[in-house]
């Protein structure tokens, strides 16, 4: 369960964050995050990824602060996907989503996935044949689709995703959206998307939450926000 509780995050002495709550949203749901360009959507993915210093509030993961967790055990909870697309290094695909398996290479205990589960992951992601291609000569979609890979692999509590369908055609984008239910679901992760499609979010998230210039506007089920 995820309860965010007046939060305030500032670039400098700009406030973008002011004082917002939200929740409790439930695991095994798929919530997704709208609002205008600006409004602060990626700023508040950032910050519950720990990227960017909270001035005040708590994000409660199952009781736990976040802000407060070391970057380690934050890793082995969160995954966080950019809204910029991945950079294009020299590297495998296959390669790519079993580094992001070690959870970050942080945590000692932490596996390389196997063969067989990277396969399956970019089997449902529908891009198995680019296994062996290399990240720095696919198209923007395609590297999009690895991105999403290299979040799927591991299995969080909490998945923040920042626009990944933007790079996707119409197709792609329900398909993407399905699969996330279908992950969200079996394995009761909270899964929080930043949509710009409304139609997307009215047909394939469970609930919305709305935010404008930084505070929370609205959550409820996607038609009524
Ligand atoms: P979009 O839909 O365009 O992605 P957004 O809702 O994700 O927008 P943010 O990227 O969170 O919006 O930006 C919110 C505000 O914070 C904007 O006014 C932006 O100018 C400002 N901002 C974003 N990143 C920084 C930064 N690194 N330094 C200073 N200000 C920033
Ligand atoms: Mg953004």
């Amino acid at each position: 369960m995820l309860q965010i509780q007046d939060l305030s995050v500032a670039y400098g002495h700009r406030p973008i964050i002011r004082n917002l709550s939200a929740g409790p949203l439930l695991p095994g749901r798929v919530v997704s995050l709208l609002g205008p360009n600006g409004s602060g959507k990626s700023t508040l993915l950032k910050a519950m990824a720990g990227l960017l210093k909270v001035a005040r509030g708590q994000v409660l993961l199952d009781g736990q602060d976040l802000t407060k967790l070391s970057f380690e055990r934050r890793a082995q909870r969160v995954v966080y996907l950019p809204q910029s697309l991945p950079a294009a290094v020299h590297l495998r695909v296959f390669e790519s989503v079993m580094v992001a398996a070690r959870a970050s290479d942080l945590d000692p205990h932490a596996q390389d996935a196997s063969p067989q589960r990277i396969l399956e992951v970019l089997g449902r992601l529908g891009i198995e044949h680019l296994a062996m291609h290399y990240l720095d000569q696919l198209s923007g979609g395609q590297k999009q689709l690895v991105g999403l890979a290299q979040a799927l692999i591991r299995t969080p509590r909490l998945l923040l995703l920042d626009e990944p369908l933007s790079a996707l055609d119409l197709n792609y984008q329900c398909h993407v959206m399905d699969l996330l239910a279908q992950e969200t679901r079996e394995h009761g992760l909270t899964t929080l998307i930043v949509l710009h499609d409304l139609n997307i979010a009215l047909q394939r998230s469970d609930e919305a939450l709305l935010i404008r210039e930084g505070a929370l506007v609205g959550h409820g089920r996607p038609d009524q926000v």
